[in-house]
Protein backbone atom coordinates (compact mmCIF):
# COMPACT_ATOMS: atom_id res chain seq x y z
CA UNK A 1 0.00 0.00 0.00
CA UNK A 2 1.29 3.28 -0.68
CA UNK A 3 1.52 5.92 1.68
CA UNK A 4 -0.12 9.33 1.85
CA UNK A 5 2.14 12.18 0.73
CA UNK A 6 2.76 14.85 3.22
CA UNK A 7 0.94 17.10 0.08
CA UNK A 8 -0.71 15.76 -2.81
CA UNK A 9 -3.31 17.31 -5.57
CA UNK A 10 -4.95 15.25 -8.08
CA UNK A 11 -6.89 16.03 -10.96
CA UNK A 12 -6.45 19.93 -10.48
CA UNK A 13 -8.48 21.57 -12.91
CA UNK A 14 -9.20 25.95 -12.38
CA UNK A 15 -9.17 28.79 -14.24
CA UNK A 16 -11.01 32.09 -14.24
CA UNK A 17 -14.37 33.02 -15.13
CA UNK A 18 -15.21 30.71 -18.31
CA UNK A 19 -11.27 30.40 -18.86
CA UNK A 20 -9.68 27.39 -18.15
CA UNK A 21 -5.99 27.53 -16.86
CA UNK A 22 -5.18 24.26 -15.46
CA UNK A 23 -5.56 20.75 -17.45
CA UNK A 24 -5.61 17.80 -14.76
CA UNK A 25 -2.71 18.74 -12.89
CA UNK A 26 -1.38 16.33 -10.40
CA UNK A 27 1.86 17.08 -7.85
CA UNK A 28 2.97 15.37 -4.86
CA UNK A 29 5.31 16.78 -2.23
CA UNK A 30 6.80 14.83 -0.05
CA UNK A 31 7.92 16.01 3.96
CA UNK A 32 11.10 17.78 4.54
CA UNK A 33 11.37 17.91 0.92
CA UNK A 34 11.84 21.19 -1.42
CA UNK A 35 10.07 20.67 -5.15
CA UNK A 36 10.13 23.52 -7.41
CA UNK A 37 7.58 24.27 -9.82
CA UNK A 38 8.57 25.67 -12.97
CA UNK A 39 7.00 26.35 -16.33
CA UNK A 40 7.22 29.85 -18.88
CA UNK A 41 4.85 33.00 -18.35
CA UNK A 42 1.27 32.04 -18.14
CA UNK A 43 2.01 28.92 -17.41
CA UNK A 44 -0.48 28.68 -15.30
CA UNK A 45 2.39 28.35 -11.95
CA UNK A 46 0.65 30.95 -9.72
CA UNK A 47 -2.84 29.78 -10.42
CA UNK A 48 -1.99 26.39 -9.54
CA UNK A 49 -0.45 28.06 -5.60
CA UNK A 50 -3.86 30.19 -5.97
CA UNK A 51 -5.70 26.92 -6.37
CA UNK A 52 -4.11 24.88 -3.88
CA UNK A 53 -4.15 27.32 -1.34
CA UNK A 54 -8.07 27.51 -1.65
CA UNK A 55 -7.71 31.12 -3.28
CA UNK A 56 -9.76 30.30 -6.75
CA UNK A 57 -12.37 27.85 -6.57
CA UNK A 58 -11.33 24.09 -7.50
CA UNK A 59 -13.22 23.10 -11.00
CA UNK A 60 -11.90 19.60 -10.83
CA UNK A 61 -9.46 17.77 -8.27
CA UNK A 62 -8.76 16.78 -4.77
CA UNK A 63 -5.94 18.31 -2.40
CA UNK A 64 -4.25 16.65 0.73
CA UNK A 65 -2.25 17.14 3.68
CA UNK A 66 -0.87 14.85 6.14
CA UNK A 67 -3.48 12.47 4.60
CA UNK A 68 -6.56 14.53 5.01
CA UNK A 69 -8.55 16.47 2.36
CA UNK A 70 -8.80 20.40 2.25
CA UNK A 71 -10.07 21.26 -0.62
CA UNK A 72 -13.08 22.61 0.40
CA UNK A 73 -11.54 24.46 3.09
CA UNK A 74 -10.89 27.75 2.82
CA UNK A 75 -7.00 29.56 2.71
CA UNK A 76 -7.42 30.99 6.10
CA UNK A 77 -8.21 26.79 7.54
CA UNK A 78 -5.24 25.83 5.55
CA UNK A 79 -3.30 28.39 7.04
CA UNK A 80 -4.24 27.28 10.26
CA UNK A 81 -3.60 23.80 9.33
CA UNK A 82 0.04 25.09 9.35
CA UNK A 83 0.33 25.63 5.69
CA UNK A 84 1.87 29.30 4.50
CA UNK A 85 1.46 31.28 1.36
CA UNK A 86 3.80 34.12 0.00
CA UNK A 87 2.36 35.49 -3.34
CA UNK A 88 4.72 37.51 -5.61
CA UNK A 89 3.79 40.92 -4.15
CA UNK A 90 4.08 38.77 -0.98
CA UNK A 91 3.18 41.89 1.53
CA UNK A 92 0.83 44.87 1.62
CA UNK A 93 2.76 47.88 0.60
CA UNK A 94 0.20 50.23 2.91
CA UNK A 95 0.60 48.67 6.29
CA UNK A 96 3.82 48.71 8.33
CA UNK A 97 6.41 46.19 8.58
CA UNK A 98 4.61 45.09 11.93
CA UNK A 99 1.41 45.01 10.83
CA UNK A 100 2.11 43.20 7.66
CA UNK A 101 3.72 40.32 10.18
CA UNK A 102 0.55 40.46 12.14
CA UNK A 103 -1.45 39.95 9.09
CA UNK A 104 0.68 36.87 8.66
CA UNK A 105 0.08 35.92 12.47
CA UNK A 106 -3.82 36.02 12.33
CA UNK A 107 -4.80 33.08 13.86
CA UNK A 108 -1.87 32.08 16.64
CA UNK A 109 -3.42 33.49 19.91
CA UNK A 110 -2.21 36.71 21.24
CA UNK A 111 0.40 34.97 23.54
CA UNK A 112 1.79 32.92 20.89
CA UNK A 113 1.75 35.62 18.30
CA UNK A 114 3.76 37.95 21.05
CA UNK A 115 6.30 34.99 21.19
CA UNK A 116 6.73 34.83 17.07
CA UNK A 117 6.96 38.62 16.60
CA UNK A 118 9.64 38.15 19.23
CA UNK A 119 11.44 35.73 17.24
CA UNK A 120 11.11 37.34 14.02
CA UNK A 121 12.94 40.29 15.44
CA UNK A 122 15.74 37.91 16.00
CA UNK A 123 15.59 36.53 13.05
CA UNK A 124 15.68 39.25 10.80
CA UNK A 125 17.04 41.78 13.01
CA UNK A 126 16.86 44.45 9.88
CA UNK A 127 13.06 44.75 10.29
CA UNK A 128 13.26 45.85 14.39
CA UNK A 129 14.34 49.47 13.89
CA UNK A 130 12.15 49.41 10.53
CA UNK A 131 8.92 48.10 12.43
CA UNK A 132 6.90 51.41 12.16
CA UNK A 133 7.91 51.73 8.65
CA UNK A 134 5.22 51.32 5.44
CA UNK A 135 6.37 48.35 4.19
CA UNK A 136 5.97 49.86 0.90
CA UNK A 137 8.93 52.05 1.64
CA UNK A 138 11.35 49.05 1.89
CA UNK A 139 13.97 48.04 -0.92
CA UNK A 140 12.49 45.10 -3.36
CA UNK A 141 15.21 42.43 -1.36
CA UNK A 142 13.47 43.81 1.89
CA UNK A 143 10.31 43.53 0.73
CA UNK A 144 10.83 39.99 -1.19
CA UNK A 145 12.39 39.28 2.80
CA UNK A 146 9.52 40.66 4.94
CA UNK A 147 7.01 38.57 2.55
CA UNK A 148 8.96 35.34 3.63
CA UNK A 149 8.89 36.51 7.41
CA UNK A 150 5.14 37.17 7.34
CA UNK A 151 4.55 33.89 5.93
CA UNK A 152 6.82 31.97 8.54
CA UNK A 153 5.55 33.82 11.41
CA UNK A 154 2.60 31.21 11.41
CA UNK A 155 5.03 28.90 11.60
CA UNK A 156 3.97 26.41 8.92
CA UNK A 157 4.79 23.03 7.99
CA UNK A 158 4.51 23.95 4.52
CA UNK A 159 5.52 26.98 3.12
CA UNK A 160 4.18 27.87 -0.89
CA UNK A 161 6.13 30.33 -2.68
CA UNK A 162 5.36 32.35 -5.58
CA UNK A 163 7.90 33.08 -7.36
CA UNK A 164 10.22 34.75 -4.24
CA UNK A 165 13.42 35.63 -6.71
CA UNK A 166 11.09 37.36 -9.22
CA UNK A 167 12.35 41.54 -9.29
CA UNK A 168 15.33 40.65 -7.91
CA UNK A 169 18.55 41.25 -9.09
CA UNK A 170 20.82 38.03 -10.16
CA UNK A 171 22.93 38.95 -6.95
CA UNK A 172 19.79 38.84 -4.73
CA UNK A 173 18.34 35.87 -6.39
CA UNK A 174 21.70 34.34 -4.83
CA UNK A 175 21.08 35.76 -1.51
CA UNK A 176 17.40 34.95 -1.62
CA UNK A 177 18.29 31.75 -2.00
CA UNK A 178 20.53 31.02 0.68
CA UNK A 179 18.02 32.88 3.13
CA UNK A 180 15.88 30.29 1.99
CA UNK A 181 18.31 27.62 2.53
CA UNK A 182 18.76 28.64 6.16
CA UNK A 183 15.02 28.86 6.70
CA UNK A 184 14.78 25.31 5.91
CA UNK A 185 16.73 24.27 8.09
CA UNK A 186 15.56 26.49 10.77
CA UNK A 187 12.05 25.64 10.75
CA UNK A 188 12.10 22.75 9.39
CA UNK A 189 9.54 23.47 6.74
CA UNK A 190 8.73 21.88 3.66
CA UNK A 191 9.00 23.97 0.15
CA UNK A 192 6.88 23.95 -2.79
CA UNK A 193 8.13 26.77 -4.89
CA UNK A 194 6.94 28.50 -8.21
CA UNK A 195 9.78 30.29 -10.01
CA UNK A 196 11.21 30.69 -13.48
CA UNK A 197 14.92 31.37 -12.24
CA UNK A 198 17.28 28.48 -12.71
CA UNK A 199 19.44 28.98 -9.58
CA UNK A 200 16.58 27.47 -7.71
CA UNK A 201 17.18 23.84 -8.58
CA UNK A 202 20.53 24.76 -6.09
CA UNK A 203 17.54 24.52 -3.60
CA UNK A 204 15.38 21.71 -5.20
CA UNK A 205 14.82 18.06 -4.67
CA UNK A 206 12.20 17.82 -6.81
CA UNK A 207 11.47 19.72 -10.31
CA UNK A 208 7.80 19.61 -11.65
CA UNK A 209 7.28 21.26 -15.03
CA UNK A 210 4.17 23.07 -15.90
CA UNK A 211 3.71 23.38 -19.90
CA UNK A 212 0.37 25.25 -20.63
CA UNK A 213 -1.30 24.46 -17.50
CA UNK A 214 -0.63 20.83 -18.05
CA UNK A 215 2.03 18.83 -16.27
CA UNK A 216 4.95 17.60 -17.83
CA UNK A 217 8.21 16.37 -16.58
CA UNK A 218 7.87 15.16 -12.73
CA UNK A 219 10.83 14.03 -11.07
CA UNK A 220 13.86 13.84 -8.57
CA UNK A 221 16.76 17.15 -9.49
CA UNK A 222 18.82 14.54 -10.81
CA UNK A 223 16.95 13.17 -13.71
CA UNK A 224 16.06 17.35 -14.44
CA UNK A 225 19.34 18.10 -14.76
CA UNK A 226 20.24 14.89 -16.88
CA UNK A 227 17.38 15.42 -19.15
CA UNK A 228 19.52 18.22 -20.70
CA UNK A 229 16.41 19.04 -23.86
CA UNK A 230 14.16 19.99 -21.18
CA UNK A 231 16.48 21.91 -18.83
CA UNK A 232 17.10 24.26 -21.81
CA UNK A 233 14.00 24.44 -23.30
CA UNK A 234 13.40 26.46 -19.43
CA UNK A 235 16.88 27.71 -18.88
CA UNK A 236 18.76 27.96 -21.83
CA UNK A 237 20.78 25.19 -20.15
CA UNK A 238 23.18 27.53 -18.39
CA UNK A 239 25.81 25.81 -15.95
CA UNK A 240 27.19 29.56 -15.62
CA UNK A 241 28.65 29.78 -11.99
CA UNK A 242 26.47 31.02 -9.15
CA UNK A 243 28.01 34.72 -8.66
CA UNK A 244 29.84 36.06 -6.11
CA UNK A 245 29.17 35.03 -2.42
CA UNK A 246 28.98 38.75 -1.21
CA UNK A 247 25.20 38.97 1.08
CA UNK A 248 24.00 42.16 0.25
CA UNK A 249 20.20 41.41 -0.17
CA UNK A 250 19.77 43.82 2.52
CA UNK A 251 22.05 46.56 1.62
CA UNK A 252 25.15 47.69 3.16
CA UNK A 253 22.94 49.74 6.19
CA UNK A 254 21.06 46.08 7.00
CA UNK A 255 24.08 44.43 7.57
CA UNK A 256 25.92 46.27 9.54
CA UNK A 257 22.86 45.43 12.12
P1 LIG B 1 3.97 34.20 -14.62
O1 LIG B 1 5.25 33.62 -14.21
O2 LIG B 1 4.06 35.10 -15.81
O3 LIG B 1 3.16 34.78 -13.48
P2 LIG B 1 2.42 31.79 -14.41
O4 LIG B 1 2.96 30.50 -14.90
O5 LIG B 1 2.39 32.04 -12.97
O6 LIG B 1 3.11 32.96 -15.19
P3 LIG B 1 -0.37 32.45 -14.31
O7 LIG B 1 -0.11 33.77 -13.70
O8 LIG B 1 -0.95 31.38 -13.47
O9 LIG B 1 0.94 31.88 -15.00
O10 LIG B 1 -1.28 32.68 -15.58
C1 LIG B 1 -1.85 31.60 -16.33
C2 LIG B 1 -2.90 32.17 -17.26
O11 LIG B 1 -3.98 32.67 -16.47
C3 LIG B 1 -2.41 33.31 -18.12
O12 LIG B 1 -3.01 33.18 -19.38
C4 LIG B 1 -2.92 34.53 -17.40
O13 LIG B 1 -3.19 35.58 -18.31
C5 LIG B 1 -4.22 34.03 -16.79
N1 LIG B 1 -4.54 34.72 -15.54
C6 LIG B 1 -3.74 34.84 -14.46
N2 LIG B 1 -4.35 35.52 -13.47
C7 LIG B 1 -5.58 35.82 -13.94
C8 LIG B 1 -6.71 36.51 -13.39
N3 LIG B 1 -6.69 37.01 -12.14
N4 LIG B 1 -7.82 36.64 -14.17
C9 LIG B 1 -7.85 36.12 -15.42
N5 LIG B 1 -6.83 35.45 -15.99
C10 LIG B 1 -5.71 35.31 -15.27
Amino acid sequence: MTEPHFFEAHHISSGYGTTQVLWDVDLEVSEGSTVALLGANGAGKSTLLRALMGLIPLWEGQVSFCGERIDRWDSNQRVRASISYMSEIGIFPQLNVEDNLRVGGTGLSSRDLKLALKQTWEEFPMFTQRRHLPAGSLSGGQRKLLGLAKALISRPRLLILDEPSSGLSPLLVREMIEMLALVRERHAVTILLAEQNAKVLDLADRVAILNGGAKGFDGPIDEFRAQTDIAAQFFGLSKSPTGSDQMNLLGPEDQQS
